[in-house]
């Protein structure tokens, strides 16, 4: 786990975002971002090993069963990243308003390089979710998944 791609893509000077650093411990904290980007999406992010695993979300994250949403892994985010709000300015890397649109905890079920079972507490997200991983691949040539919500 590091940081370099996300601190490699950001100037601190100028955005408003956390440096961050990678912690000595793992939480069980996620969160949803509401990115207003040049295209509005939603970035989930659950607390592993440190840092932020992150996934970009085109569209609404699955509030109920049968609804599959494609996931985009983007760079780890600094653990920090999981309160931020506010605007990054016009010309950065990501430039929009971002907003926390649901935050929480989760409990891991099952883990494996493929998959990611948990049970979220969010305020909108609730219950047992699956990240599956498939073969293809977004942006900077890392995977995209499936984001989905399990029968409970
Ligand atoms: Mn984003």
């Amino acid at each position: 786990m590091n940081l370099q791609d996300y601190q490699k893509k950001r100037k601190f000077e100028v955005s408003p975002e956390p440096k961050g650093k990678v912690l000595e411990r793992g939480g069980n904290r996620f969160v949803v971002h509401e990115h207003q980007a040049r295209r509005l999406h939603y970035d989930f992010r659950l607390e592993m090993e440190g840092v932020l695993k992150s996934w970009a979300v085109p569209k609404t994250p699955p509030l109920s069963e049968g609804i599959k949403r494609l996931a985009i892994e983007v760079e780890d985010h600094p653990a920090d990243y999981l309160t931020f709000t506010g605007t990054i300015p016009e010309g950065q890397y990501g430039a929009g308003k971002v907003k926390i649109w649901d935050i929480g905890t989760y409990e891991n079920l099952k883990k494996s390089p493929e998959s990611y079972e948990f049970v979220l507490a969010g305020k909108k997200l609730k219950g047992p979710y699956v990240l599956l991983k498939t073969k293809g691949y977004g942006r900077a040539k890392k995977p995209t998944w499936l984001f989905f919500k399990k029968k409970s």
